[in-house]
């Protein structure tokens, strides 16, 4: 037989024994029972491949004549045709097989996270493709590798639990050296082979690295019981399915990365619902606190008007008596009394207004303002401060404002407390210039058009993060050292309310009120600029009485 498969030739032996090719199969029960005297072989081929020989016996010499060799050289064609199909139709099989378990691993991978699952769904599909007697697939963990997935165990076995350490040199370094797959023919050629108890000694295995953005992350390992090494279409096939092991690996991390920054973005959200609780509460409170100061103040100040009407009033009557006319010192003594009590009934009144801006009580009676004539009022008021500090005060282009509607007594103090400040914090020497341009029509905020009035001084100026703080009631930049001091001393004091209560006021009309300024500098005075904008009619101002304006937060 081997002679034919080598020569590809028919050989028809007449008498074995005398053929020097033939070997007696001794001791075999077949040559026992009936001894062999002629022999018919034919190759067996198709397309000129040599699939196989066909080979008949008989116990009878030359049993074989050239008829029969002919009719079994056709039927040898036959067999071997249909050895042909049959290998054939069996790949064809194990393609499909193939291609289905690769099709519902990676449907698998698309619909699944759960890595165990899929892990067990590439193995088991593995073990009709490239059979194994145990498969696992193993992760490394720090220093071990640890089995994540299994199957063949035994049962009792535990394989889940395993965990082996990486030693120098071993299997599982190689792989991550040479990330590339290991084939071991026969394990008990290899001397450090890890036999794990109660498993029947492995013989052939295949170890696949599962390679993650080009880092070995773990295995795929395929054992054998019995020396039966792995061909290299069985590695191809090891390799596809072990990067579908590295892809749900690599899908179960990125997940539970995710799943790590979701529950990170959940606990920082509860912290910050739960600190925004807190603030609301602490802002209730506040408010509330603000409420009650703000009462207070409103009783304070009302209660502290009546005696001082009372002391002014015989104070007056003091002034006014000749006695104390004729007499200089005691004259000196009351007439301080009385700018005292003057001083007093500024701070009180300003109190008042400040608590009726706060309880949006404040009363506004519109009625057609000219603008350059209040301004000049004002000024004339404080005439004599500027001569006493050499100040100037200037009005520039006032002449041509448009008339507006508002509120005379309201706007006196709000224009006031500008001018006032403006000579409070300029030194002496300086000056001051009160402008002001009409506004166009526009459509939004001013349908039928406004006034823009500003008031610049030659003064020590305003930090920049002190603009919109400045506006709050009883608010001061700095200290205030002297306290005692006039009202329009340079830096003198005040309730530090002139500017929250000018806010209350032009807001009251439907006006806006800002400062600018380079910065806060008492060598170099940088100036201030106090901006007011105020419609031409304000419709806020018919329910001025009820509306929501005021510089505190609206209680
Ligand atoms: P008061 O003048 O009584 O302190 P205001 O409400 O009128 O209170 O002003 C608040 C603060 O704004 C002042 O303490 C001051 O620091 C600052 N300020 C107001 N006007 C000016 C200005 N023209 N130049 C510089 N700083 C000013």
């Amino acid at each position: 037989m081997g002679w034919v498969a080598a020569h590809r030739q028919t050989a028809n032996v007449s008498h074995v024994s005398e053929d020097p090719r033939y070997i007696a199969l001794r001791g075999s029960s077949l040559s026992e029972a009936a001894a062999i005297a002629s022999e018919l072989a034919l190759p067996l081929e198709v397309a000129g491949q040599l699939l196989g020989v066909l080979n008949i016996e008989h116990n009878v010499p030359d049993a074989f004549n050239a008829e029969d060799v002919q009719v079994l050289e056709a039927l040898a064609d036959q067999v071997a045709v249909a050895i042909q199909n049959a290998a054939n139709y069996q790949a064809e099989q194990a393609r499909r097989q193939i291609t289905e378990r690769l099709y519902t691993v990676g449907m698998a991978l698309s619909r699944t996270l759960d890595l165990k699952k899929i892990l067990d769904l590439i193995l088991a599909g593995l073990v009709d493709i490239v059979p194994y007697d145990r498969g696992s697939v193993m992760l490394e963990y720090g220093n071990q590798v640890v089995v994540v997935a299994e199957k063949g165990f035994p049962p009792g076995t535990q394989p889940l639990d395993v965990r082996v350490h990486i030693k120098e040199d071993d299997v599982f370094q190689e792989l991550r050296r040479t990330q590339r797959p290991l084939l071991i023919p026969d394990v008990q050629q290899r001397a450090d082979w890890h036999y794990v108890k109660n498993l029947s000694p492995a013989r052939s295995w295949l170890g696949v690295p599962l390679v993650y953005q080009e880092n070995v992350i773990g295995m795929l390992s395929l054992t054998r019981e019995h020396p039966n090494p792995y061909t290299e279409d069985e590695k191809a096939l090891a390799v596809t399915f072990a990067s579908q092991a590295a892809m749900a690996v690599q899908n179960a991390l990125l997940y539970e990365n995710l799943a790590t920054v979701n529950r990170e973005l959940e606990k920082t959200v509860q912290q910050l619902s739960e600190r925004t609780r807190d603030l609301q509460a602490a802002y209730q409170q506040l408010e509330r606190l603000d409420r009650t100061k703000s009462g207070f103040i409103n009783v304070a100040s009302h209660e502290l008007r009546t005696p001082l009407t009372v002391i002014s009033g015989y104070n007056q009557m003091l002034l006014d008596d000749p006695q104390v006319k004729k007499n200089d010192t005691y004259f000196q003594i009351v007439a301080g009394i009385q700018s005292g009590i003057a001083r007093m009934e500024v701070i009180v009144g300003s109190i008042l207004d400040m608590a009726k801006i706060d309880s949006r009580v404040l009363q506004l009676h519109p009625e057609p303002l000219i603008l350059s004539m209040l301004i000049q009022s004002v000024r004339a008021s404080l005439v004599d401060v500027c001569v006493q500090r050499h100040l100037t005060l200037v009005l520039q282009g006032l002449e041509d404002l448009p008339v507006i509607e508002a509120d005379t007594e309201a706007m006196r103090k709000a224009i006031y407390h500008l001018l006032v400040n403006a000579l409070k914090y300029t030194p002496d020497g300086g000056s001051i210039t009160v402008s002001g341009h009409a506004l166009p029509p526009d459509g939004d905020e001013f349908p039928e058009g406004g006034v823009e009035i500003i008031v610049s001084d030659t003064g020590i100026g305003i930090d920049p993060s002190m603009r919109e703080l400045i506006f709050t009631k009883f608010y001061q930049t700095g200290e205030v050292l002297i306290h005692s001091s006039g009202t329009t001393t340079f830096k003198g004091g005040g309730p530090g309310l002139g500017l929250a209560i000018t806010r209350g006021i032009v807001e009251a009309h439907g006006g806006k009120i800002w400062a600018e300024s380079p910065g806060h500098d008492e060598q170099a005075c940088p100036g201030s600029h106090f901006h007011i904008v105020l419609p031409r009619v304000s419709r806020m101002l018919q329910h001025s009485a009820m509306s929501g304006f005021g510089a505190s937060a609206d209680a």
